[in-house]
């Protein structure tokens, strides 16, 4: 489903953040990308969207190389959440979130129908949540209202960047549970960056550890824990 055949990546300054990888993400797998920052990993994630253009090889998406394809189309087939979602500052939840459907073409009914749906999915009450400000959520709130977000165009395909990185220990294990619970539902090929050991292991079906630019260790979750 997603492959990255022989891939490279060299900044213009010379620094060379993806080494020759090779990866191949199977569809409705989640797999995380772990590794201490600056290891290559955000690198990686965004060559699939194409925010960044490998220096060689391919990153092939069913098969298809992306850099083939124009970027506002593939990425309508990619989901995104980043660290600290950027939501709309004057929209609601719903709108923040319907937003994305309207844009796609869907009547603005049909689309804060299925946005209610989207939140709910997220673990937001719609009739709580989606009339509220981005001002008035809490850091994991508007993490959920930016899963709802990616997920809203029914993305094959989702790239979370450290989504729970910035929320505290206690709600980052609760949006964990509630990511688990999520993709087994929704079964989404996944690609999450994260740089917690123990964040990678819990969600991933499979784990790629980074070193300097490079996976070391591509593996289940137990054999990566059972690893010295
Ligand atoms: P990670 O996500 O694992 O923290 P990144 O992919 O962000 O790693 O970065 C990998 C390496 O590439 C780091 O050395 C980083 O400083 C460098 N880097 C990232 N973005 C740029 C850029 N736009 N220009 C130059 N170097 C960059
Ligand atoms: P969550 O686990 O849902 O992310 P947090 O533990 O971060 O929640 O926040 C605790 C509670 O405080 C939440 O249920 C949220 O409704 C409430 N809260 C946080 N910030 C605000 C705010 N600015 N306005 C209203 N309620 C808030």
């Amino acid at each position: 489903m997603l492959r990255f055949e022989h891939v490279s990546k060299r900044y213009p300054d010379g620094t060379m953040a993806v080494d020759d990888l090779d990866l191949e993400v199977a569809a409705g797998e989640l797999v995380t990308l772990v590794g201490p920052s600056g290891c290559g990993k955000t690198t990686t994630m965004r060559m699939v969207n194409r925010l960044e253009e490998p220096t060689e090889g391919r990153v092939l998406l069913d098969g298809r190389d992306v850099a083939d394809q124009d970027p506002v189309t593939l990425r309508r087939r990619i989901g995104y959440v980043i660290q600290q979602v950027g939501l709309f500052p004057h929209k609601t939840v719903l709108d923040n979130t319907a937003t994305v459907l309207t844009l796609l073409g869907r009547r603005r009914s049909e689309a804060r129908r299925r946005a209610a749906e989207l939140l709910d999915l997220v673990g937001l009450d719609p009739a709580v949540f989606g009339g509220r400000y981005p001002d008035q959520l809490s850091g994991g709130q508007r993490q959920r209202v930016g899963v709802a977000r990616a997920l809203a165009a029914d993305p094959p395909v989702l790239l979370m960047d450290e989504p729970f990185g910035a929320v505290d220990p206690v709600v980052r294990e609760r949006l964990q549970s509630e990511f688990l619970r999520l993709q087994a539902e929704v079964r989404k090929t996944v690609l999450f960056v994260t740089h917690d050991i123990e964040e990678a292991v819990r969600l991933g079906d499979r784990i790629a550890v980074y070193g300097q630019g490079r996976i070391e260790q591509f593996d289940s979750p137990a054999a990566v824990l059972g690893a010295p």
